[in-house]
């Protein structure tokens, strides 16, 4: 069995805190690296954790909101600027108006980009990338209610095991994944500041979920708020778990 890793970079919503910045989570699988977000300071918090970039193979961006995209065009500096990949770092958007967005954003930098460096893609609904060891599908989600497109990823394993991660919701949560409602799931990675207590009653009892970790960590439930959130999840027929910057959570 492979080796998996989820390390939470960045835990918070669109503000940073002390203690905590905005949403990146990386996916160790083996040797190899992969990003869900990328929410500034990711390449900075890459570098403190010790995560190589060269190991990176792909980055999977849940939408464009700020806190989930503005680390990108730091991440794709690093790689740029190092040349440390082969192949290129895939980097997987939501929506196709990005890529022409950040090649100007970079152009004004004076980055180059023809390296080979880093390559585009749009995410759609399905399989989107796949290797020995994973298939990632794309999963609608409807945060952006109907104003522009957004996605959780579903990681399928080659030793059975399943993790999505569902990026950020609508603020009743009507469209957390059905997927996760209706099929087992290993490991849920999920948001926790569009959620509240009738979302946690009605919506997550009944999901065939092992283990929910929650990140993207809305402010009502920092520092003595977390005692608050597991307490409204204690009747919960798994455990749940609250990420902080940097928290290692082997699977
Ligand atoms: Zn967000
Ligand atoms: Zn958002």
């Amino acid at each position: 069995m492979i080796s998996k890793r989820i390390v939470t970079l960045g835990t918070s919503h669109g503000d940073s805190t002390r203690s905590r910045f905005n949403s990146s989570t990386l996916l160790q699988v083996g040797e190899h690296h992969f990003l869900i977000d990328s929410g500034a300071p990711v390449n900075a918090l890459m570098t403190m954790g010790g995560y190589s970039m060269k190991a990176l193979r792909a980055v999977f961006i849940t939408h464009t909101h700020d806190d989930h995209i503005g680390g990108v065009p730091g991440l794709i500096k690093s790689l740029t600027k190092h040349h440390v990949t082969a192949p290129p770092v895939r980097f997987f958007f939501p929506e196709a108006e990005v890529a022409p967005a950040l090649q100007s954003w970079l152009a004004v930098q004076h980055r180059d980009w023809e390296t080979g460096d880093v390559a585009f893609d749009l995410t759609h609904d399905g399989c989107i990338f796949a290797d020995d060891d994973i298939r990632v599908s794309g999963v609608p989600t409807d945060h952006l209610l109907g104003a522009g497109k957004s996605f959780g990823y579903k990681f399928d394993f080659a030793d059975g095991m399943r993790i999505v991660f569902t990026g950020d919701l609508r603020h009743d949560c009507s469209d957390f994944p059905q997927i996760v409602r209706e099929e087992p799931c290993d490991i849920c990675v999920t948001e926790a500041t569009h959620i509240n207590i009738d979302t946690i009653s009605s919506i997550l009892p009944s999901c065939p979920i092992k283990r929910l970790i929650f990140t993207h960590i809305g402010n009502c439930w920092h520092n003595d708020g977390e005692a608050k959130l597991l307490e409204y999840c204690r009747d919960l027929p798994f455990p749940v778990e609250i990420a902080h910057d940097g928290d290692v959570f082997e699977c």
